[in-house]
């Protein structure tokens, strides 16, 4: 019998999928979410046990460990808008990089030294060469990035200092949600352009605003590598598998190796949603690069891992049946919101 897992930031967006498929295997899960962000509903299993806090609230972190003895620590739970890290440094350093370090501090108390990080491509900024490996340099363009990247740095100090194992899994972009559509993509606001694209199919929204059509790539849209977030999910259970297995730490970027312009994705929305994708083009947003795109080789390599959706179809389909399903794309909102 494994020992349980402390999964923090459960019932966000990859988190919660990541939670359904470790219920699904059979292991013994405990999220801790303080609903900021996180929506109770996405924990569908009654066998997971949700608690509501604070990463950093070590008393409640500290009866965690006592009570269950996490085998290992899963951590998702970080704020994750880039434009709101460039005008709130502060709120997402003290949140992505203080809060963790609060939650380690307890994992070295009680011996636990299994962790797998939620990293970013972020930590790369503007990529140097492409497709992006793990031996690109990191240099991230934002403070969202750095928060991230610091953590990973804090992760090696550990494992140097007192054996912590850690897998530091650098995320591209996660789209797509479970493909029976009972949890998904829900984010207030929601920024990420898959959803956006099928609210205006959908007219939830008035328009998709493209944010540039000047760049240098073919049709000028920026190209980003979308993997579907149960692929993401499976990453997880591997590398925990890995670690837990007596592995040593590990970071591996996660995408499909695939590009893909916002200009496709439109076309591709107007295809499987048969409706028209009213477009404005804007200015670039502000530090979007023009092209990040994954070389996955490496956790093919380290975890027998590889996206097993490749074409951006299989994201939006799920996608595209969540917002037409009972929940209309939208978990029930707290009464206080
Ligand atoms: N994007 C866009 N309109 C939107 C949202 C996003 O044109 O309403 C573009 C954005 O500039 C980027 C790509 O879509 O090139 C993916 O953006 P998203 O916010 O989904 O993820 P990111 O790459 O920023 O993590």
């Amino acid at each position: 019998m494994h020992a349980p897992i402390l999964v923090t930031g459960g019932a966000g967006y990859i988190g919660s999928h990541t939670v359904r498929l470790l219920a699904s295997q059979g292991r013994r899960v405990v999220v801790l979410d303080n609903l900021v962000y996180g929506h109770p509903e996405a924990i569908i299993d009654p066998g997971v046990e949700l608690v509501i806090g604070e990463v950093g609230d070590s008393e409640l972190v500290r009866a965690l460990f006592a009570k269950h003895r996490f085998g290992a620590v899963l951590h998702f739970a970080a704020y994750a808008y880039v434009g709101e890290s460039v005008t709130h440094p502060l709120k997402y350093f003290q949140n992505n990089t203080a809060e963790p370090i609060k939650l380690l501090q307890v994992m070295e108390e009680f011996g636990c030294q299994v962790f797998v990080f939620s990293s970013t491509c972020a930590t790369y900024g503007v990529p140097d060469t492409l497709p992006i490996t793990e031996a690109n340099s990191q240099h991230p363009i934002n403070p969202y990035g750095r928060s991230k990247l610091m953590v990973e740095w804090i992760l090696a100090d550990c494992g140097r200092a007192w054996g912590l194992r850690s897998a530091c899994l650098r995320y591209f972009n996660a789209s797509g949600c479970s493909p029976d559509a009972k949890i998904g993509e829900d984010h207030d606001p929601e920024t990420h352009l898959i959803p956006r694209v099928l609210m205006a199919a959908a007219g939830e929204i008035e328009s998709l605003e493209v944010f540039g059509n000047d760049y240098p790539t073919p049709d000028g849209t920026c190209i980003r590598d979308y993997i579907h977030v149960e692929d993401l999910a499976d990453a997880h259970a591997r590398a925990l598998d890995h670690l837990s297995g007596g592995g040593a730490s590990i970071q591996c970027n996660l995408g499909t190796g695939v590009g893909v312009s916002v200009n496709e994705i439109i076309a591709a929305a107007e295809d499987i949603t048969g409706r028209t994708v009213p477009v404005v083009y804007g200015p670039r947003r502000p530090g979007d690069p023009p092209l990040l795109v994954a070389d996955p080789s490496l956790a093919k390599r380290l975890l027998g891992w590889e996206a097993t959706r490749k074409d951006i179809r299989e994201m939006l389909r799920p996608a595209w049946l969540w917002i037409n399903g009972p929940n209309q794309g939208r978990y029930p909102r707290k009464k206080s919101s």
